[in-house]
């Protein structure tokens, strides 16, 4: 039996469910296919930033995903880097991404995969608009000038789901992306690494010598720049460790106990649970859309897991992908938005792959070859926290902004990227800071599925004028209303547009000109 749906998603892993869950909550039809029908156990994508938790907030799932941890409820999550192996002299531990705390309006979590797969797919479970296909594989995809027809397989049977776009969330070994024809490219560091799960209590304990943290990254001359990387799973025992092996390796002929003794400086029981191998590269898709396919998360960028950034942008790819499909099937939104998917995801991970990964990586390697603990160990310990600390200095610069986006209204001549600065300003092209209402709520709490004008002691022609300009053209949004004052004068501006993903389109105290040309940028439809 055929079926017919708005969107079919192929892929069902964390970007997959949450795009599905994004665009459910839009209304939206959609399929997900997934070919799996158990969760994997390897506990990746562990890091959920700030921004991240504000999606869970919007889905709203924040207080089950937080109540999925594994960690013990206040135990802290960072990062400490020690030199040599983790019984070394010289270490040093950053403040994590608490530095950035007061521009989100959500606390970061930390907790494996397969725990936010497990609330994600639970949520989307709940949503009548989103059909599961969990057992079948999407095995081929043809489009033409009004839809796609993704086949699917299970068990000897095939069948045809036909949509209006297909959006494959497929990870890296893409079928939308190859059958779409889209090409990538990136650094390839040609490092195999391993990826080691076990459990040890003596390990645990020994690291109690540190502040409390949940991973610790090892850095070594021999290593060239890449990590020995311990995480945690839970506090007591589970942990999950990265760090290269000579090319060939394989599960069984290799001593990764030695290995985990070598990065910890002492030998410990462990009971090793499972071992993987992925390669350190960064491969980032020249375009993420051709014609009505598209890709998002590992399917469009994969990268070593340094910072851990993988999951955290594919959740952002599907926020930032969903209210444009749904403005575009909706008939407010017009086809450039479309394009201005590539056009704002692209550029952030093209910037953190080379600028922030790879070059981090060939920065560190350059550090540990041009500094070494003797013959001066107190210049060698100030020079090792200036690098550790380094890790702070980037989470203040790391805020992906759309300031060259075709459809904000932004600085003439400025370049989307991942680094930014946070400021409270507000900016078009960047994230809304959160602020409080005077009614005690946060603006967060009142921003709604569509754009928002937040108007903030602004003439009441002015506010009229862009509220006009959007219903003439049936553009929903809502208008918020309160004073240039309690904190709201931090944003400098009187007028702001935000759209349906959180991101300012357009600022300014007084009306624009053309309030019309504003709303046709920033919707796609001029
Ligand atoms: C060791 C490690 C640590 C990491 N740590 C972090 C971190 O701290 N923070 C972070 O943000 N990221 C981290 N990452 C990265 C993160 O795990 C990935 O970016 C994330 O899994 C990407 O999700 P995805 O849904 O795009 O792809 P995937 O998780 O790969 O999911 C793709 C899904 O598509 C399905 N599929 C594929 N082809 C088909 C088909 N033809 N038909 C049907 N189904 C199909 C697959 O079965 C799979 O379920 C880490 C990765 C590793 C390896």
């Amino acid at each position: 039996m055929n079926r017919s749906y708005d969107v079919v998603i192929v892929g069902g892993g964390p970007v997959g469910a949450a795009l599905a869950v994004d665009l459910g909550l839009r209304g939206v039809s959609c399929a997900v296919v997934e070919r799996r029908t158990k969760l994997s156990d390897i506990p990746k994508g562990q890091g959920l930033t700030q921004r991240t938790m504000e999606h869970f907030f919007f889905w709203g799932i924040d207080q089950e995903l937080r109540a999925a941890r594994t960690m013990r409820q206040g135990h802290p999550i960072g990062q400490l880097t020690v030199y040599e192996n983790l019984m070394g002299e010289f270490w040093h531990a950053p403040p994590g991404r608490e530095v950035v705390a007061p521009y989100y309006f959500q606390a970061n979590e930390r907790l494996p995969q397969y725990r936010t797969e497990e609330v994600l797919r639970r949520r989307m479970a709940d949503l009548p608009p989103v059909d599961d296909y969990f057992g079948w594989r999407a095995s081929d995809l043809d489009q033409d000038a009004t839809g796609v027809r993704v086949t699917i397989e299970k068990d000897g049977e095939v069948r045809v789901l036909e949509g209006r776009y297909v959006v494959g969330c497929d990870g890296g070994h893409s079928m939308v992306r190859e059958t779409a024809d889209i090409e990538r490219s990136g650094t390839n560091f040609d490092q195999v690494m391993a990826l080691i799960v076990f459990r040890s209590r003596e390990l645990h304990e020994a690291l109690e010598r540190f502040p409390p943290r949940s991973t610790y990254r090892v850095v070594n001359p021999e290593l060239k720049g890449y990590w020995m990387f311990f995480g945690r799973i839970d506090v007591g025992e589970g942990f999950f460790f990265h760090a290269p092996v000579p090319p060939g390796t394989n599960a069984d002929d290799f001593d990764f106990a030695a290995l985990l003794h070598k990065a910890a400086g002492f030998e410990f029981a462990a009971e090793i649970d499972s071992v993987g191998f992925w390669d350190l590269r960064v491969r980032v898709a020249e375009k993420y859309r051709a014609g009505r396919a598209f890709i998002a998360g590992d399917a469009a960028h994969t990268h070593p897991p340094y910072g851990g950034f993988g999951l955290n942008n594919g959740l952002e790819d599907a926020v930032n992908l969903s209210w444009k499909l749904a403005a575009v099937l909706d008939g407010w939104g017009g086809e450039s938005l479309l394009d201005s998917y590539t056009a704002e995801r692209r550029p952030v991970f093209g910037d953190i792959g080379e600028n922030i990964i790879a070059a981090g990586i060939y920065e560190e390697r350059r550090f540990l070859e041009t500094n070494h603990p003797e013959p001066d160990p107190e210049a060698f310990r100030a020079a090792f926290r200036d690098l550790a600390d380094g890790f702070g200095r980037k989470t203040r610069q790391y805020e992906p902004h759309y300031d060259g986006s075709p459809i904000v209204i932004g600085p003439p001549g400025a370049l989307t990227s991942a680094r930014g600065a946070h400021v409270f300003r507000a900016q078009a092209g960047h994230h809304l800071v959160p602020q409080p209402l005077s009614d005690g709520r946060n603006v967060y709490d009142e921003l709604g599925a569509g754009f928002t004008l937040l108007a903030l002691g602004a003439e009441e022609s002015d506010t009229g004028a862009l509220e006009k300009a959007a219903a003439s053209v049936s553009v929903p949004m809502t208008t918020i209303r309160d004073t240039f004052g309690g904190g709201r004068e931090s944003y400098e501006q009187r007028l702001i547009l935000v759209r349906p993903d959180q991101f300012i389109a357009w600022a300014g105290d007084t009306a624009p000109d053309r309030p019309d040309e504003v709303i046709g940028r920033v919707t796609g439809r001029t």
